[in-house]
């Protein structure tokens, strides 16, 4: 049995924005609104599989920080930062960006693909999903506006 929840009909979304510095257009500071699909795979016991609204209220508290912020990669690859004095200074190319470090949101990736963003938010939702022992397989997407969109997925060891 498989349960679907789309984002942009159940408010697991947000808006922010980014900069894909190894990219020609996507290098220019820009912002999305993000959706978030999630597909769950398991066994039914006692007629449920999971309870809908845990999944949506452990996604919700993944992506409240992220929302109306800066998102900026703590493993950057292709460009720099240095915070100083409450402020991140960013660079790569003959980009210099001064950016109140309140407005930025830290994610654990190298860049803000969606598809470094979905491992990311994968991943964490995973983990926080852990006791829901009928669930075996999720699959998480990060839709930058609706319709396109990067799938990861992972199996649950229980
Ligand atoms: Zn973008």
């Amino acid at each position: 049995m498989k349960l679907h929840i789309d984002g942009w009909q159940t408010n697991l979304r947000f808006s922010a924005a980014h900069f894909i510095p190894e990219h020609d257009k996507c290098s220019r500071l820009h912002g999305h609104d993000y959706g978030i699909k999630l597909s769950l795979e398991g066994e039914v016991k006692e007629g449920i599989l999971a309870d809908f609204g845990v999944i949506k209220r452990n996604m919700r508290e993944l992506i409240a920080p992220l929302d109306h912020k800066l998102l900026l990669p703590s493993r950057m690859k292709y460009s720099k930062y240095e915070i100083k004095d409450d402020y991140v200074h960013i660079s790569y190319g003959e980009v210099r960006m001064t950016i109140p470090e309140q407005f930025v949101a830290f994610v654990d990736t190298q860049t803000t693909s969606s598809e470094e963003l979905s491992v990311y938010l994968g991943t964490k939702l995973m983990n926080a999903l852990k006791d829901e022992k009928n669930v075996k397989t999720l699959w998480l997407s990060v839709q930058e506006g609706p319709g396109q969109g990067a799938e990861w997925s992972g199996h649950f060891d229980h």
